[in-house]
């Protein structure tokens, strides 16, 4: 089973315009012409239009943070998921933990969310993942197996998943390439449970969780860890394109 690896590089609530121009330049240039894995970049929502005009024809696909679960309306302050496929996006992120704990995101608005993301032809990334006091306590399967549950509302072959354990987001704490890959398995199980075992096998599932150049290689090596979700280390062009060459790497394994 072949799954391209796929690196995304989360920019959060950082950078200003011309931080976001030159750091969407500078991921484009390192990655010239390099197809070996699927790179995704998310900017802040007010750089969308001009990070797409710097990647635009390049190797490099744009994704939004995050979607409304509406078309349009009365939702001041939020954007809807044909509005960021207009400016370039053919990705989003749904249901990241800082969508969660930060603004309230419940399951059933992931839900919601992940199901307006596809009907407007985005690629959705739904991010799952425990709190340290979760996974200490026994319940981490339990977690993940109900924030899992909106497969079987929403199962298309566009869909990634992203495990990215709370606690090791942006804590410079990442789970060990053993405590990933178990997980890993783990969720892919629970994927066929839901989705069937060929969509299981197919479906990518990404790490998310201080993932850097120096920790990269050995995490992307694990065989169900299909790539990364990124924050801190997606702020420079250079330390993101070192991780997606160590994603790159395993493409080998697999062909
Ligand atoms: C993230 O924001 O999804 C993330 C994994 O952040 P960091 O790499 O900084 O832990």
């Amino acid at each position: 089973m072949t799954r391209v690896p796929i690196i995304g590089g989360n920019w959060k609530m950082n950078l200003d315009l011309s931080g976001a121009s030159q750091l969407a330049s500078g991921v484009r240039n390192q990655l010239g012409s390099h197809r070996a894995a699927d790179v995704v970049i998310f900017p802040p929502a007010p750089f969308l239009a001009p990070v797409f005009s710097k990647i635009r024809g390049s190797a490099v696909a744009l994704g939004a943070q995050d979607v409304h679960q509406q078309e349009k309306g009365a939702f001041t302050g939020a954007m809807s998921a044909s509005m960021v496929t207009s400016v370039g996006c053919t990705w989003t992120l749904v249901g990241h933990s800082e969508r969660r704990s930060v603004f309230g995101d419940s399951d059933g608005v992931v839900a919601d969310k992940l199901g307006a993301a596809l009907k407007a032809g985005l690629n959705p990334i739904l991010c799952i993942g425990e709190t340290l006091q979760e996974r200490q306590s026994g319940r981490m399967n339990d977690v993940l197996g109900r924030q899992l549950d909106v497969l079987s509302q929403h199962r298309s072959g566009a869909l990634v998943i992203a495990y990215e354990p709370v606690w090791a987001i942006g804590t410079g704490v990442t789970a060990t390439p053993k405590q990933a890959q178990d997980t890993h398995h783990w969720i892919r199980g629970r994927v066929a449970s839901l989705c069937g075992s060929s969509f299981a096998k197919a479906v990518r599932i990404q790490y998310g969780g201080s993932v850097k150049p120096a920790n990269a290689a050995e995490i992307l090596a694990c065989p169900d860890i299909d790539g990364a979700l990124v924050g801190g280390a997606s702020l420079d062009a250079r330390s993101f394109f070192r991780i997606v060459m160590a994603g790159a790497v395993r493409v080998g394994s697999y062909r």
